[in-house]
Order: structure tokens, then sequence, then C-alpha cells
């Protein structure tokens, strides 16, 4: 008997939960190109199971919080491995390969939305929604720390942690529950300098699964965040952010990291801005050397004064 070949479309995303995040309306847009659906590899499936055509296969992630996630997902992978193994098994399919990844070209930034389009030829209009944004909101504020990781090294994006501090002492005096947000381990991921005091919740050592923080940030009344997965977060779910910057501006620039279609985002920038691109550069993060007291504005304790929608920033150039 004879087998007619079978299209099988594999996708290899990249890894990170923000990452994802901001890949999915180009895996979206893969599956609207190739009626069979397409083969996803990644280690957060949670964030495709509104994409019908999406089958999720595992990754094999040394990284600690993403390997986690893996052990937890075990069935919303299951079915979408055996299948691509029957295919693969039989010898009749024809496979085309995506490798989706953020282009970094020596000379010039490009916004990751851009970059990622351009990684698979999407011409059509990028759009990083993930559900509905929250119809009513909790008087609650999402803190994420800076931390530092010693899988995989980048402290020179973190905010000064005196910052993180500062936001988490002002929304507690207007009377906001302030919910930190971290996924510690001794040895292998740390507070950046100190832990933040005071905050009213610490959930601090993943003790959140990536669907329940999800759940949390849409309907928390606003995040504070250093450049991380917070960001596409925020603007896929429309919750109001203040992001505050520390440097690496190279890869880390409101630019970059601001989708067309954002919403609410508020970018804070130490003065100069460090837009270099090493992970570890000791960059100048002193957002506001003279009110060291109150050095930062945050716009989203007003419920009755919603950030405005957000164009994309200014390019890199006009930062300094
Ligand atoms: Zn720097």
């Amino acid at each position: 008997m004879e087998l007619k070949p079978r299209h099988v479309v594999v996708v290899r995303g990249m890894q990170g939960l923000g990452d994802n995040i901001y890949q999915r309306p180009v895996v979206r847009w893969l599956s609207t190109q190739y009626p069979g659906g397409v083969y996803l590899k990644t280690p957060w499936p949670q964030l495709y199971q509104d994409m019908p055509l999406v089958r999720c296969l595992p990754v094999n992630s040394t990284l600690r919080t993403q390997s986690k996630n893996i052990a937890r997902s075990r069935s919303l992978y299951a079915a979408a491995a055996r299948a691509v193994m029957t295919r693969y098994g039989r010898q009749e399919v024809v496979t085309t390969e995506y490798r989706l990844a953020y282009s970094h070209p020596v000379d010039v930034a490009v916004p990751i939305y851009q970059s990622l389009q351009q990684s698979v030829g999407m011409k059509s209009p990028y759009h990083l929604a993930l559900g509905e944004p929250a119809t009513s909101r909790r008087k609650i504020i999402v803190i994420r720390p800076g931390t530092v990781r010693t899988e995989w090294m980048a402290s020179a994006r973190n905010p000064k942690q005196e910052y993180v501090q500062a936001a988490i002492d002002f929304f507690n005096s207007q009377g906001f529950e302030t919910i930190v947000v971290a996924d510690m381990a001794p040895m292998l991921e740390v507070y950046a300098s100190f832990r933040p005091l005071g905050a009213s919740t610490y959930y601090e050592n993943g003790e959140l699964s990536v669907t329940e923080v999800i759940e949390l940030v849409r309907s928390a009344h606003g995040v504070v965040s250093g450049v991380g997965f917070m960001v596409p977060l925020c603007q896929a779910v429309g919750t109001p952010a203040v992001i505050l910057h520390g440097g690496a501006g190279g890869y880390n620039s409101p630019w970059c990291i601001t989708a067309p279609s954002a919403i609410a985002l508020h970018h804070v920038l130490p003065r100069p801005y460090c837009l270099c691109r090493d992970y570890l550069h000791n960059c100048h993060k002193i957002i506001d050397p003279l009110t060291p007291s109150r050095p930062i504005r945050f716009p989203i304790s007003n419920p009755h004064k919603p950030l405005p929608l957000n164009p994309l920033p200014p390019d890199p150039v006009s930062y300094q």
C-alpha cells in the first residue's frame, strides 16, 4: 500500500516564558498557513490552548523554570507527541521546520515583534493578545523584583532594587495589596542585591503555576516590573504596568520590547540610558538622583486615570 506524504510543520519555539508570549502571534499565523496545523516545541504548552491547530511537543530544557513547567504539563503534551511519532514512524512525512528567534543585527536594533515576523516571513499585523482584559480589577499591584539566575546571567537589565522597594512602599501607602511574584531557588536564583521588604504577600518560590500568574496579572490593578516576561504578559492581557529599566538597552529598550498594539506600559528609564548589549555590564541605573526619597512616578495608582494607549516609544537614539 502506498501512503500519501503528509506535510508536517515543526516549529522550534523559543524557551523563555516571555519569549513564548511574544511568539504567540507568529505561531498562530503559522498555524493558519498550514491547514494540517503545526507542532510547536515549547516548555509552555499552557500558552497555546486557545490555538486548536497548534499541538505542543516537549523540549529537552536544562533550564530550571522551563523543565519544571514541562514536568507539570505532561497531559498537555501526550497526544501530540504520539501523533508525530506515528507519522515519523511510517516515513510518510514532508517536514517543514521553522526556528523562531530574535535577530539582532550588529549595528541596528530591531523591535522584538518585527524580528520574529521577519524570521518566518509573516506579513499580517502582529497582535499580542492573550485572552480578554479583565472587566473588573482587584486592588492589588503585582511586583516582580530583580533576581539573578546562575544558569542565565542577565543582571545588566535589572533595575536597582531600591526602586522596586520604593514601588512596594508607595503602593502600600495608597492602600493596595502588594504581591511579590518570583521563582527563587537556593544558589540558582536569588534576589538581586536584597530582598524587597514589606509586601503584603510573597509568592517568591515558584508557588504559582504559569496559569495562576497570568490570571493574577490579568485581575490586578497594575504591575511593577523590570524587563522580563511581565512586559509581554502585561501587554497581552491589557494590565497597566510600570516597567523599571536598568541597562543593556541594546536588547531591552522600550522600543525593542514594546508591541505595536501595546496598551498601558509606562517605561521608566535611567538617564543616561545605557544602550549596551552586554548582559553583565555595569550599566548606569540611576533614574533620578535629584529626588532620592521618591524618585519614580507610579501613574497606575489612580484608577480613575487609566494609562493612555501607548504608541511605540521613540527609537533608541533619542534616549540619551
Ligand atoms: Zn550597559
